[in-house]
């Protein structure tokens, strides 16, 4: 049985919320409240700027130009870059693995 890694409340199908810190690295299961309140606060702790509508975050020297992100950029300009310019490809190498199921 899952249960809420916050309040330990048990959970389900119906009410289990997975949470994922910059890179989509999992934190854990959630009920709906603590997974709100636990995501807002990575986003708030890794927040750098909103730039021409999009927010960056970053974490341990990556920057992201969007929460959900399976890729990354080693300084800010650069995130700004790709922002700017969504079309572009992105390098393989910058690509972060993205894990999936449990
Ligand atoms: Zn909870």
């Amino acid at each position: 049985m899952l249960k809420c890694k916050q309040c330990g409340a048990d959970l389900g199908f119906k009410n289990v919320y997975r949470v994922f810190d910059l890179g989509l690295e999992r934190v854990g299961v959630f009920c709906q409240e603590h997974a709100e309140e636990t995501e807002r606060g990575l986003k708030e702790k890794r927040f750098v700027e909103e730039y021409n509508g999009s927010k960056i975050y970053s974490r341990d020297g990556k920057y992201f130009p969007y929460w959900d992100c399976q890729y990354f950029f080693d300084n800010i300009e650069d995130t700004r870059k790709r922002i700017d310019s969504p079309h572009i490809a992105i390098v393989d190498k910058q690509a972060v693995k993205l894990f999936l199921g449990e």
